[in-house]
């Protein structure tokens, strides 16, 4: 058995799970050992009945004495009741909806079960987790491994199968240098595989944790510092700092530079005039200008005599972009071009300078390109790119910031090759651990404060009985001219189903659960989201009400990721120009849109979104002169739910919310569901800085003492892998 081998090659795997497998991004018998659990449920201590206590989480082992089913034709749920007895008394247990189960569970079964100690009357277990005693226990007797699921796929299922394949973890390749686990205290990789799923203590699963966790960041490490090994032996063109054009522009401008855009713009300055490459990230929260920054250093290369790529997420921010550079940079003449669209077509724009034209003119006949992916597209070179500027750059892959810079390698006529000069910019608050972790060979510029004169966003968790004064309150904000934005989230299948499926098994059921962490995929580090199909449906059911009964005598419009770009574009213009009160929207606005006279955001199902992504929604009112609110709105009553949106009410500092969001939801949450691609590392172990430190020091030694690793030909192997998986995109 080979452990690349697909699941449907395994015996004792049927289709229907292999499906459901896959889902979980679990497509060979390597993913399923690095399916790892999200947490575990100590099960560990046998309590005898006559010592269970109500609300307890324990396990009791004992005779089934009785079991049998009945069916409540009120609510048409089968109900298996049972009984089972020690030599300290008996205890009852319920199960609902599986009638198989008196198939399966006989009289004179010795059954081990474990979950919460419930009173009605007497003590019974509610749906415990169960299992026969045999010679190997895996849900019940000791520490079990609770996995992230999917619809029809339970981590009792998950347990079973992993348990059925482990002895083969023998054949996993340990590609960690020998020396580092010496030097770090690790488990070898086979141990740590078996303790991660089935650990014999809590230390043990800790130990396995950390050894699998360590690998991962170590290799990533390795990764990142080794493309920095590349980077500095390549070459960018030089672009001297050009003080009079700066100066002048700068006076132009409509305000005032904060101090922290100065200083940003000085270091991406400084960064410009070498001749290697610049590789740095503008880091600023929502509103805090950094399109500005960006636009100055795309004019000095332009009156430099050099293009410029500025490539933006989504065909409304880059539209946004272009209208705003074109603005800001009007008495400069500088020729801005604009190029969007889907894989096949490339939409441009016509301005009256190249009506008519194909967008290989205005590549090559603009100072700046605007655009989306629609950049990176093959058939698409520059004459001589020497900035690529990349705005919400985690939306992006790693493969496509990598392609703006390096697949388009420009050669400035009768110049030796050199690669562009990057900007990326984020206005999602990555919190610094992160940013070491995910971007470590980033020199990083931060904009610490805000433009003057910005008020407060003034944010409520709306209970459900004040919608009405809600929209009472959007109304009046509407007659005084104001504009609202209502959001509805997305809504993942997967995460329903998950939800379905620990709801009947309440044994297995987590605090904060509900989401599914992504599988590690580096090739989807941040990649764009698109609007799932069900986000889509949810904004539209919320559009048409409102426009029905609640404000049938507003203009309101509906925006979202499948409309059409034209359309998109009146919408947006329409909204601008206030001729659209409500725009409601799925997340597709939740990035860089500027539109200052919009004062409410609304937002539905709040619980969806992590905090950080609150405060981005959020962060598009607030923009202009008047006084804005972000109201919250959730169904669940969830004490845990209501704290973690409560201190939306209270923290307007993007940084701190993403602090807060990365340590109660964990990183692959961090940017929102599963499209944020971020590594899937057991247990949370990204905020681990004092890991990340050591696997970077770790990293930066062997690359050191050995750049080609031909004394690790595994570890050599392993980062090729990496690599493959990430230009694979
Ligand atoms: P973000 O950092 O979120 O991308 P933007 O670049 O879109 O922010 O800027 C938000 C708004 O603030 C824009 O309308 C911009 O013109 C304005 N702005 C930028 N810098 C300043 C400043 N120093 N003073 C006042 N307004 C500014
Ligand atoms: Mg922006």
């Amino acid at each position: 058995m080979n452990l690349d081998s697909p699941i449907s090659s395994l015996p004792r795997i049927s289709p229907v799970y292999q499906k459901r497998l896959l889902k979980l991004g679990v497509k060979t018998l390597h993913d399923l050992f690095y399916h790892f659990p999200r947490r575990y449920n100590d099960f560990s201590q046998i309590t005898k009945i006559i010592d269970l206590r109500v609300g307890q989480i324990a396990t009791a082992q004992g005779r089934v004495i009785e079991i049998s089913n009945t069916r409540t034709w009120k609510k048409r749920m089968t109900i298996t009741q049972a009984y089972i007895q020690d030599s300290t008394g008996s205890i009852k247990i319920i199960w609902f909806n599986q009638p198989y189960l008196t198939k399966s569970l006989k009289v004179d079964d010795v059954i081990n079960v474990s979950g919460r100690v419930n009173l009605n009357k007497d003590l019974y277990f509610s749906s415990p987790a169960f299992e026969k005693i045999t010679s190997q226990l895996r849900h019940t007797g000791r520490i079990v491994p609770v996995y992230p699921e999917t619809a029809g796929l339970s981590s009792r299922y998950l347990r079973y199968i992993i348990q059925l394949y482990l002895p083969n973890a023998k054949q996993l390749t340990d590609w960690l240098p020998a020396p580092i686990k010496r030097s770090q205290r690790l488990l070898d990789l086979c141990p740590a595989i078996v303790q991660v799923h089935f650990p014999a203590s809590l230390k043990n699963a800790n130990q396995a944790r950390r050894r699998l966790a360590f690998e991962e960041l170590f290799l990533l490490q390795t990764f990142v510092l080794s493309q920095k090994i590349q980077r500095l032996k390549e070459r960018s063109l030089a672009i001297s700092f050009n003080k009079e054009l700066i100066q002048s522009a700068v006076a132009k401008l409509p305000f005032k530079l904060t101090l922290s855009q100065k200083k940003a713009a000085w270091e991406i300055f400084q960064d410009l005039a070498k001749d290697q490459p610049m590789n740095r990230l503008l880091e600023g929260d929502v509103g805090s200008g950094k399109t500005v920054v960006a636009a100055m250093a795309a004019l000095e290369n332009a009156k430099a005599g050099h293009q410029t790529a500025f490539m933006a997420p989504t065909e409304i921010l880059a539209k946004q972009h272009y209208n705003t550079l074109r603005g800001l940079l009007d008495d400069f003449d500088v020729k801005i071009g604009l190029i969007t669209g889907g894989d096949k077509k490339v939409n441009y724009e016509k301005s009256k300078k190249n009506s008519g034209l194909d967008s290989l003119f205005i590549i090559h006949n603009s100072s700046i390109v605007v655009g989306t992916h629609a950049l990176i597209q093959e058939k698409i070179s520059f004459k001589n790119l020497t900035l690529a500027i990349v705005d919400e750059q985690h939306r992006f892959g790693v493969a496509q910031r990598a392609a703006l810079q390096k697949n388009i390698i420009a050669s400035p006529d009768g110049l030796p090759k050199t690669i562009p000069h990057l900007l990326s910019m984020t206005a999602t608050p990555i919190p610094r651990s992160l940013a070491l972790t995910l971007y470590g060979d980033l020199d990083l510029s931060l904009l610490t404060e805000m433009p003057k004169g910005r008020q407060k966003v003034l944010t409520h968790l709306v209970p459900p009985i004040k919608r009405t004064a809600a929209y009472n309150f959007i109304r009046q904000q509407i007659k005084q001219g104001r504009q609202a934005f209502v959001v509805c989230p997305r809504i993942e299948v997967a995460e329903d189903s998950s939800l379905r499926a620990e709801r009947s098994n309440p044994a297995d059921s987590n605090k904060n659960m509900g989401l599914l962490r992504p599988k590690f995929t580096p090739m989807n580090i941040g990649a764009p989201r698109n609007d799932a199909p069900t986000e889509v449906k949810a904004a539209k059911a919320e559009y048409e009400k409102l426009a029905k009964n609640i404000f049938p005598d507003l203009k309101i419009a509906l925006l979202h990721g499948r409309i059409k770009s034209k359309e998109k574009d009146k919408i947006m213009a329409d909204f601008n120009t206030n001729k659209i009160d409500i725009l409601v929207a799925t997340s597709v606005i939740e990035v860089g849109l500027d539109i200052p006279n919009a004062t409410i955001m609304m937002i539905e199902g709040a619980e969806r979104f992590g905090l950080a992504q609150l405060h981005q929604l959020r962060g598009r009112v607030g923009r202009g002169a008047h006084q804005s609110y972000c109201l919250l709105f959730t169904d669940s009553a969830a004490a845990q739910t209501q704290e973690r949106l409560k201190i939306m009410t209270t923290c307007s500092d993007g940084f701190k919310l993403a602090e807060q969001d990365l340590q109660l939801r964990g990183p692959g949450e961090f940017f929102g569901t599963s499209q944020s691609g971020l590594p899937n590392l057991p247990m949370g172990s990204l905020i681990d800085l004092i890991m990340i430190k050591q696997a970077r020091s770790e990293a930066a030694k062997i690359l050191q003492a050995d750049p080609e690793l031909k004394i690790y030909p595994l570890l050599k192997n392993q980062l090729q892998k990496f690599q493959n998986n990430i230009h694979l995109e």
